[in-house]
């Protein structure tokens, strides 16, 4: 009965249980550059600052309009600073359609807003307006640090960083003392801390002199002595906070990843590396950096904006190949976290149905909410593919899917990729706590990940 059993049943394995010494080292080498990329990635635009800088150095050279290309070449496109597409070419016609990686480099946040400055009963803060979906009250008594950068109306850039080096100081959005907090802990979680009231404490020193908004003048002058800046520069400034906690290894084990910015910078990374790793593909490789997927996915930057059309489509024009031929043949991992199931709240999971930590890359053949609206859902045709792909290379997989039915869900890029007629399946690390200031994540998950797409890219 045993052996019947083992042979007809579905029956998954805990990743440690799979895996050797050699791949087990392999893990803590790889998770030990992504922290690093993870700390120094703290926006999407520094996140492709660094991603070309690593590409550069892996002999990726800038694509340019009407540039020749050959089999083995590497290229790189950005577009604006907050998003990257990487290319190496196959040997293949792009004609025969190429494996694209698409991950996202933004991350939930607190933007500032354009007139942030204020100063109440002498003392200064600065408005924010949140970026993506953030449980407001997790955003409060903890650091926060500030990045981005100020245009000023000449056109030059000033880069804002205040924070990250341990020397600097650092920010704060107050709450409540409990021993007041009787009015406001009879509030539910969602109503408890507003959008409207997270405002970041700058400081309390009020201007040596005479007349009003003294603390904020001596903080506009601390400001205008770092970076020459004055209170109109916010006007075309964006800098926005996030959690000012350093990326690190969580259990006695450390076998999990706490930071900020997993989803989606970890699946991001993975894609990068496999795009440095591959070698010589027979079809060409494509790596997107996305902005704005946790806002939808909108604007110039955004996975919907025709700058991903405009890159692959001259592309193509280089081998002269029609750009829908290409998308029609080709295949593409929406690379996106998805979530972990969590034992602390067992309530909102379907445990058969969803990810576990350790148990390797999450495929999620669809996503959605109230029926799956809003999924592209990949057919049984992809998932075989990538059943029979991911075996063979020694990928460690699980099938995932976002919590019980009617009970939520989310959406990614995968969308709209495959509006564009290219075949397209969710995959990517399974998460604890997402879009929190501290997710966290599997090394073995992150690693698996990392090799699901180096086996997509080098796939014939
Ligand atoms: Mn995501
Ligand atoms: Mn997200």
């Amino acid at each position: 009965m045993d052996e019947l059993r083992s042979k007809l049943f579905y029956e998954q394995k805990n990743g440690y249980d799979r895996i050797d010494t050699a791949e087990h080292v392999a893990v803590e080498e790889y998770c030990r550059d992504y922290m690093a990329f993870l700390n120094n990635s703290r926006t999407e635009r520094e996140a492709v600052i660094n991603a070309i800088d690593q590409a550069r150095e892996c002999g990726f050279v800038e694509y340019r309009p009407g540039m020749e290309l050959h089999p083995g070449m590497k290229v790189y496109r950005c577009n604006r600073g907050k998003a990257l597409m990487l290319a190496v070419i196959g040997k293949q016609s792009l004609g025969d359609g190429c494996v694209i990686a698409g991950a996202h480099v933004d991350s939930p946040r607190l933007d500032l807003k354009q007139i942030p400055l204020y100063e109440t009963d002498e003392l200064c803060y600065f408005r924010t307006h949140y970026y993506g979906g953030i449980k407001k009250y997790q955003w409060v008594t903890i650091p926060l640090e500030l990045h981005g950068v100020v245009m000023l109306k000449s056109g030059e850039v000033v880069d804002v960083t205040i924070g990250r080096d341990p020397d600097e100081p650092r920010f704060v959005i107050t709450d409540l003392l409990p021993h007041l907090a009787q009015d406001q802990m009879k509030k539910t979680l969602a109503e408890g801390i507003t959008g409207e009231g997270l405002h970041l404490i700058i400081g309390s020193i009020p201007y040596a002199d005479e007349g009003k908004d003294r603390v904020k003048l001596a903080v506009l002058s601390i400001l205008n002595d770092a970076y020459g800046i004055n209170e109109e520069d916010f006007l075309s400034a964006e800098l926005v906070a996030v959690p000012a906690f350093d990326v690190c290894e969580v259990g006695l084990d450390r076998s999990m990843i706490g930071g900020y910015g997993h989803d989606d910078r970890v699946c991001a990374y993975a894609e990068l590396k496999a795009i440095f790793d591959v070698k010589d593909p027979e079809r060409t490789c494509v790596c997107i950096l996305a902005d704005k997927e946790e806002t939808g996915s909108d604007g110039v930057s955004g996975m919907q904006s025709r700058a991903f059309d405009t890159f692959m489509e001259d592309l193509c024009a280089a081998q002269n190949v029609e750009l829908r031929r290409c998308y029609e043949n080709s295949f593409c991992l929406s690379a996106d976290v998805t979530a972990a199931y969590d034992p602390l709240y067992p309530e909102v999971s379907e445990k058969r149905s969803e990810a576990k930590l350790n148990y390797g890359m999450g495929i999620c053949k669809f996503t959605g909410a109230r029926g799956k609206s809003g999924t592209s859902d990949a057919s049984a045709e992809v998932v075989a593919y990538l059943r029979r792909l991911f075996d063979r290379e020694g990928v460690l997989w699980q099938m995932a899917e976002l919590g019980k039915v009617d009970q939520g869900g989310g959406g990614t890029i995968a969308k709209f990729m495959a509006n564009r007629n290219i075949d397209t399946i969710d995959a990517g690390v399974p998460v604890m706590s997402m879009h929190a200031p501290f997710e966290l994540v599997a090394k073995l998950d992150c690693y698996m990940t990392y090799k699901g797409v180096l086996a997509a890219y080098s796939d014939d």
